[in-house]
């Protein structure tokens, strides 16, 4: 087991309960986890067999990503200002019939190495052939739970194939990975269908990562087929009798909030998805009223472009302020909190991750703070939230590994990687409607 000392960095802490930072500050780590935090000169530096100068660094706990397509990295900029049914249905479900093993390892490459070079170390990631997302967060060095995204058409023998797949992985990479079940969305699988994918995951003892309540005519559409909004009709199925990750709930209607409240359950927030596909807004504030966790996500990169966590960070304090038109409302410490602690909870690993202390995971995001836009050092709070930049970030460890250091990435192949996604762009881009994966009831 090997120990390591990051040397004399600021660091965000929430000692006390609110989000503050504490100054020329030594980290220790011995194999996968934090064992102490203390003010530099307090720890010995001859008892580390690695010692890492991080002055002038921000260390922050690695950002967490709710809910994401990793590999949709393959199909970025390639639909654009279209609306969300001809998203799916002319774009995103014809292009991904092209998909292959080989390309999903290659984009989830691209897009593992995207988030380490952002400072984000841990993903809740929900698409297709995820053994090859496996095999590439296995290299990478970053953690995640992994779940293989099924629709009702595909039958209980896919269902059944992805428990295999959960069963290959689950608990694999020294732990980094948790495997769950994926059942896409009530609006593609059936009330049955939720029902048979609840009771395999209670089964099997596995959690399930769907969307759910992502606009408001998804919402209408369920009152009218079923009489139920999609989020009653999840409780009804007993999906949230098992832990779970949901997607977006942009629009929770009356009993939602008393449901969402009283399971095991985190909602994945992705605002730039939302504001760029006017989704409109969830009501966050709400779910801070009613103590539902939600934590940050990027979703995929095809609606969102990129998978940067800060930038989702500042998107959701600007539009809280602008939901409430008031000011004083999402101080720093809250969007800090709901970005380390409720993303944290969302992803089932409060006490493991989100927080830099004794006992936590070594899951650590080092950020520059000598550019002009931390000029001057006077607030570093306000700088991490309103001002950094993912490109300020410099280092980034997992489970007390380096797997980033001054912005080279130490796992995996950038050039290689580029090149492998860039020679796939002509084949995956081709459309042909009739050969969509599935359909987006409009
Ligand atoms: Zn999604």
């Amino acid at each position: 087991m090997t120990n390591m000392l990051l040397k004399n960095c600021d660091v965000l802490s929430f000692a006390g309960g609110k989000a503050h930072i504490e100054f020329n500050h030594d980290i220790a780590i011995h194999g996968d986890s934090i064992t102490a935090v203390e003010k530099t000169g307090t720890l010995r530096e001859a008892e580390f067999e690695q010692c890492m100068d991080t002055s002038g660094l921000l260390a922050v706990p690695g950002f967490i990503n709710t809910h994401a397509h990793v590999p949709m990295v393959l199909f970025r900029n390639l639909a654009e200002d279209v609306t969300v049914s001809e998203w799916f249905n002319d774009y995103i479900w014809p292009m991904e019939s092209n998909l292959t093993e080989e390309d999903v390892y290659w984009g989830a490459q691209l897009g593992l190495a995207e988030m380490i070079e952002n400072g984000i170390t841990c993903v809740a990631d929900h698409y297709f052939f995820m053994d090859e997302v496996a095999k590439a967060v296995e290299m990478a060095g970053t953690r995640a739970n992994l779940v293989w995204a099924i629709f009702a058409h595909q039958g209980e023998e896919m269902l059944d194939k992805t428990i295999d797949f959960t069963k290959r992985w689950q608990g694999k990479a020294d732990g980094r990975i948790t495997t769950w079940l994926g059942p896409h969305a009530p609006y593609t699988t059936n009330p049955d269908y939720l029902k048979l994918c609840a009771q395999k995951a209670q089964k099997n003892g596995l959690g399930i990562h769907i969307h759910v309540s992502e606009t408001a005519a998804q919402v209408d559409l369920s009152l009218k087929e079923f009489g139920i909004t999609p989020v009653q009709q999840i409780r009804d199925c007993g999906i949230l009798d098992v832990p779970s990750i949901l997607a977006h709930v942009v629009d929770p209607r009356g009993e939602d909030f008393d449901i969402l409240a009283s399971h095991a359950t985190g909602i994945a927030q992705a605002p730039k998805t939302y504001l760029k596909s006017g989704m409109g807004l969830a009501p966050i504030h709400q779910y801070m009223e009613y103590g539902i966790p939600f934590g940050l996500a990027t979703d995929g990169a095809v609606s969102n472009n990129t998978l940067d966590i800060m930038e989702q960070m500042r998107l959701l304090a600007l539009f809280g302020k602008y939901q409430k038109l008031d000011p004083t409302s999402m101080k720093l410490e809250d969007i800090a909190d709901i970005a380390f602690h409720g993303s944290a909870k969302v992803m089932h690993l409060p006490g493991k991750i989100g927080e830099l202390k004794p006992g936590m995971l070594a899951d650590i995001t080092l950020i520059r703070q000598d550019g002009l836009n931390s000029t001057p050092k006077a607030n570093p709070l306000a700088f991490l939230i309103y001002c950094a930049k993912s490109n300020d970030v410099d280092t980034v460890l997992c489970n007390g590994k380096v797997l980033m250091q001054g912005r080279k990435l130490l796992t995996l192949d950038k050039a290689r990687i580029q090149q492998e996604v860039q020679n796939r762009l002509q084949r995956l881009s081709q459309r042909l409607p009739a050969e969509r994966i599935a359909f987006y009831p409009a």
